[in-house]
């Protein structure tokens, strides 16, 4: 059945590439696998897939032990400052950095793995109030601050739109957030790239690639529904 999900959703990708005139190779697939066990990571593992989402510190850090090594675990939720040494080593990118204070806890436990921990500033584009991000209008001056920090790299946006019925609804935004990434990139900061977008989720992904995202994240589409006991 995952397989069949998979393909659906390989298909859907495929589509929107060639409706915008992009490369498949340009946009990344990340299943987000929260609360789903590992048996069913494994089959898509299976199937080729390689970056996995959770949005739960202590989930990712679980199933990475679990897993395969050659997996790429995107954190993809919201991060309290007490969690991050758990996850700066695990996660491949961390997509959900809203606020200076985060960054600069990232800053001190990254140096003190004398590594460098890439990121995406997280912008709550619709200015919904149930959701985490920065406001668009504060974004540019985040980035310009976290730009400092020197065990962090910037490399691009993130945001989570608002949940509709007809995904048109949210090209808007996505829209938005390419423009606000390409503003960004013309101010030619150091230690910054916007060459990653993560929007798209499996209500509006096509939409979203339509609009310039490298990554989408898709759960249900390929797992099914989320079960929260
Ligand atoms: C759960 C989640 C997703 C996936 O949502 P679906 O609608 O199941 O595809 C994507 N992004 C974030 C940040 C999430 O928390």
């Amino acid at each position: 059945m995952l397989k069949e999900n998979l393909k659906e959703v390989e298909k859907n990708i495929l589509q929107a590439c060639e409706k915008a005139g992009r490369n498949r190779e340009d946009i990344t697939l990340i299943a987000v696998s929260k609360t789903k066990p590992v048996s069913m990571l494994l089959e898509i593992y299976e199937e080729g897939i390689r970056d996995f989402g959770e949005n739960k510190v202590q989930e990712l850090a679980s199933k990475y032990e679990e897993m395969p090594k050659d997996i790429r675990w995107h954190m993809i939720g919201h991060l309290q400052r007490n969690k991050v040494k758990q996850v700066i080593d695990k996660a491949c990118l961390i997509h959900s950095v809203d606020s200076y204070r985060l960054a600069e806890e990232i800053n001190i436990q990254a140096k003190k793995k004398n590594i460098v921990v890439p990121i995406l500033v997280e912008v709550n584009i619709a200015e919904e109030e149930s959701k985490f991000g920065i406001h668009r209008e504060d974004a540019i001056q985040l980035v310009e601050e976290i730009a400092e920090l020197e065990n962090i790299r910037i490399e691009g946006l993130m945001t989570i739109a608002p949940y509709v019925e007809d995904p048109e609804e949210n090209r808007q935004y996505f829209r938005n957030i390419k423009q606000l990434s390409v503003d960004i990139t013309r101010k030619n900061i150091d230690n910054v790239t916007m060459h990653v977008l993560s929007m798209g989720m499996t209500g509006d992904y096509t939409v979203a690639i339509e609009e310039g995202a490298t990554l989408v994240r898709v759960g249900t589409g390929i797992f099914g529904a989320r079960n929260y006991k």
